[in-house]
């Protein structure tokens, strides 16, 4: 769905509400098994308090220094707000990310494997982690190529990181459910119960194959800059 400026934010968490529970009926599941992460990223905080406002309570963000700027002050007004890190993340940040985050979908790389669990070891804190999966082969994208994935998942383990599950971001522009599919199969043969994936353009179809978290950035804040 595409938002445009005359709907509310309201307006198009309801709508967005909407399509999620149709979804979740045509694919026998619950609502309450897919968790809506809103990506506010570029949008400022004016953009998302009426988010807040109308109940949601997960977000996302693809940048460790633009989430600094934004969360602190917002999260005191709504405490109970979950940020997740859904862009890639930078080994000197892990630091920041873990002290911020609340749960990151982007673990791609053995040297990340290593910065988070001695910032988890230094923050005394523990940040559930989707290990990200080049589903399409586009090394630019970020993402574990499918053939480390099981080599790193035996890393993280021996880290202690708690990995929930995979997460993809699709080739642009074609049929993302086959990459879905893939994704899904890839978490079932490692028992991963996570599956982080979806966007605006085809979360139905995610859900629909199996998606736990949906980031929907366009169709609840409408187009970035
Ligand atoms: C921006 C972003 C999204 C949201 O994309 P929309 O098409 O605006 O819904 C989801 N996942 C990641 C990793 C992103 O960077």
């Amino acid at each position: 769905m595409t938002a445009n400026t005359t709907t509310t934010a309201t307006d198009r968490l309801t709508a967005v509400q909407a399509e999620i529970a149709k979804a979740c009926t045509i694919a026998r599941r619950k609502p309450e098994e897919v968790t809506l992460v809103a990506v506010s990223k570029t949008h400022p905080a004016e953009a998302i308090v009426p988010l807040l406002e109308a109940g949601q309570r997960v977000f996302g963000e693809n940048r460790v220094q633009e989430a600094q700027g934004k969360w602190p002050a917002l999260r005191e007004q709504f405490p109970q707000t979950e940020l997740h890190l859904v862009g890639q993340l930078q080994s000197n940040k892990a630091d920041d990310a873990v002290a911020l985050f609340d749960c990151i979908h982007s673990l791609d790389r053995p040297s990340l494997v290593k910065a988070l669990a001695k910032a988890f070891d230094k923050a005394g804190r523990q940040v559930p982690c989707f290990v990200q999966v080049d589903v399409g082969e586009e090394e630019q994208k970020g993402g574990c190529p499918i053939k480390d994935v099981p080599a790193l998942l035996v890393q993280a383990r021996e880290a202690g990181i708690p990995v929930i599950g995979l997460m993809c971001v699709p080739p642009f522009g074609i049929e993302p459910a086959p990459y879905f599919a893939l994704l899904a199969k890839i978490a079932d043969d490692h028992g991963l119960e996570g599956r982080s994936m979806g966007m605006s353009g085809d979360f139905a179809t995610a859900i629909m194959l199996g998606a736990t978290h949906i980031r929907v950035g366009t169709a609840l804040f409408g187009e970035r800059e």
